[in-house]
């Protein structure tokens, strides 16, 4: 099966190893640069960006994960969105994978958390997306690929090898975003 890296530095990343071993992919929790050395892919799980930063920029973490997403797919999933968008409003240091500008808690204290439902291009049901203190993609450049909207905003990306959502997808009964990931792995010879 694929090798998963689960970042586990802070956050919702738990959820994201039961989806995944679920579907029969094995996965590690990653913690130092080192463990993700033979993995097939990486999620970047929700929690606060800020916090997850803070533990990234230090003992080289941060230059490993740049080159690590430069080359194997990741699924960021809202604060981990935000980790891989190329710009983040208000400033913070970001990877740049995806090509979208978000802004960080965007929606307002009203909407901060909610279930909505809307259609994407994946097949099957619409989508449920769990949203908690979600950012908001404001821009997308060219080479970013909009799966799904939810009223007009994107909500679910990718570029290459690299997705994104707002959401949560690990707290719904629903599959089809790490299947994304999985994917977009490499055959396991
Ligand atoms: N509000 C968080 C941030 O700005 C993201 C929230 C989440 O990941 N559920 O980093």
């Amino acid at each position: 099966p694929h090798l998963i890296g689960v970042l586990a530095v802070q956050g919702a990343y738990a959820a994201h190893q039961r989806v995944l071993e679920g579907m029969g992919a094995a996965t590690r929790t990653v913690r130092q640069s080192h463990e993700l050395q033979g993995l097939d892919a990486l999620v970047l799980p929700g929690g606060e960006s800020s916090t997850l930063l803070h533990f990234l920029q230090q003992d080289g973490f941060w230059p490993a994960l740049a080159h690590f997403a430069a080359h194997r797919p990741c699924l960021g999933t809202c604060a981990g969105l935000i980790l891989l968008a190329q710009t983040v409003q208000p400033a913070q240091p970001s990877l740049g994978l995806l090509d979208v500008t978000v802004q960080r808690n965007a929606y307002g204290r009203q909407r901060e958390s909610r279930i909505r439902h809307a259609p994407s291009v994946l097949p099957g049901a619409p989508l449920e997306m769990v949203f908690i203190r979600a950012p908001r993609i404001v821009h997308c450049g060219p080479a970013v690929q909009v799966l799904a909207y939810s009223d007009s905003d994107p909500v679910l990306v990718r570029q290459g090898h690299t997705i994104g959502c707002t959401f949560h997808p690990e707290l719904s009964g629903d599959t089809r975003i790490h299947q994304l990931l999985l994917d977009a792995c490499e055959p396991r010879g």
